[in-house]
């Protein structure tokens, strides 16, 4: 059975631009007591450019169909198509790509649950290869983050700390040394 995947401590640490992330705190606020969903796309090299809302359509299904949709959108998310769809277009118009699926967890912490694995890993899936951001919302005030990305060695989901970025001109690099210098 698949178990919820929490924040690991121990591994690498992913920087994100604070405009960003503030966009999508911002957006976890807005659509309290329902969960946000999203998208971010961005480049192999600027991977965190632009965030894109998409609407969470889970209350919608669940009013019509209780059964197959257990939960409303207080619970779970269900992204708009033509949100997600338009996004994706767009972002490979521009010869970008959707990097991060986000969303909110209401009064519960950052982890990737079962439900979120599933639906992460379903054969249609549109957006294998994408990290999946988790801001967990408490109170009204979004508490803590993470970043959940697949490990192609074990095949499971690994839970990354995240931190914001003051400045994207000028991130954090390290200088290469003298003796990576080639001659
Ligand atoms: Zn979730």
């Amino acid at each position: 059975m698949t178990q919820r995947v929490d924040l690991n401590p121990e591994l690498e640490v992913v920087e994100m631009p604070a405009q960003i992330l503030n966009e999508v705190f911002a957006h976890a606020r807005e659509t309290l007591p329902e969960e946000c969903c999203g998208l971010i796309v961005g480049t192999p090299s600027r991977p965190h450019r632009l965030v894109v809302r998409c609407r969470n359509e889970m209350t919608r299904h669940h009013q019509r169909d209780a059964v197959a949709y257990p939960r409303d959108g207080t619970q779970g998310f269900y992204m708009n198509e033509i949100d997600y769809l338009r996004a994706q277009q767009e972002a490979q118009a521009r010869r970008e790509s959707v990097t991060v699926v986000y969303h909110s967890h209401v009064d519960c912490g950052a982890y990737f649950s079962a439900m979120d694995q599933d639906f992460a890993t379903r054969p249609l899936y549109p957006f294998p290869d994408a990290d999946h951001l988790v801001v967990g919302v408490a109170g009204g005030h979004v508490k803590e983050q993470a970043l959940f990305r697949l490990d192609p060695e074990t095949g499971r989901f690994a839970g990354h700390g995240v931190v914001s970025l003051l400045s994207e001109a000028a991130p954090v690099r390290r200088q290469p040394q003298r003796c990576d210098v080639p001659r």
